[in-house]
């Protein structure tokens, strides 16, 4: 059976379908990546694209209003350097890499969201090590997350006993039955680092359906305004 995968990824390093398209950190092996400098020749329509914030580049004016992404554990910035950054470039979405320990602490992103409550953040990777820390703070209305590499990583997508088994399953599964958080829980693979199917399968383990998904990614993109 053909698996109809949902419309919308949140999480692309190359423009395979509509969503959201990072450009990518370091030097990627694999051909056909976005890089930072192509990413905003690629918007358009209904594909939006983020910008990934270099360590020399944390003091500076990027591109104010827009959509910057923050990897800590690589470029080692640290979360008062991060907060002067959107201080600065004021963006309409902060994307935070969140598999990040031991650099930051689960509490290092939390007071930065707070400290911003205007701003959107999306939380990728959620489920990275410390993914039960994030739970508690999942009324915020200002924060999304998506699960993009690490359910495929911690093979969530497989059987019942790998499910059941993970970390992730009692975490998950307290964002989907909470109606807040579940309307922010979005659709990003990875792609093409990581499979579209094996995350959509994942997703779909905990009922989470494209249509919903879909619905998600559209709430998303109006409420920072695109
Ligand atoms: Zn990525």
């Amino acid at each position: 059976m053909i698996l109809r995968l949902p419309r919308f990824d949140s999480h692309l390093h190359q423009a395979l379908c509509e969503g959201l398209v990072i450009g990518i950190e370091g030097n990627p092996k694999i051909s056909g990546l976005i890089s930072n400098n192509d990413a905003f020749e690629i918007r358009k329509n209904n594909t939006f694209v983020a910008w990934y914030v270099r360590k020399e580049q944390i003091q500076e004016i990027i591109a104010k209003n827009e959509i910057l992404k923050f990897h800590p554990r690589r470029e080692k910035y640290t979360p008062e350097e991060v907060v002067v950054c959107i201080e600065i470039n004021q963006p309409r979405l902060v994307i935070f890499d969140t598999l990040n320990y031991p650099y930051w602490e689960p509490s290092d992103y939390f007071e930065i969201v707070r400290k911003f409550p205007k701003t959107i953040f999306l939380l990728a990777h959620a489920g990275g090590i410390q993914m039960n820390s994030f739970v508690p703070e999942i009324i915020l209305s200002n924060v999304y997350f998506d699960f993009s590499a690490t359910m495929v990583i911690f093979e969530v997508f497989k059987n019942k006993k790998r499910r059941e088994g993970n970390f992730l399953t009692s975490a998950i599964r307290i964002l989907v039955s909470n109606p807040n958080s579940r309307k922010r829980l979005l659709f990003g693979s990875d792609a093409p680092m990581y499979s579209r199917e094996n995350t959509f399968r994942a997703y779909k383990k905990f009922g989470m359906r494209r249509q919903e998904l879909d619905a998600n990614f559209l709430g998303f993109i109006d409420e920072i305004g695109l």
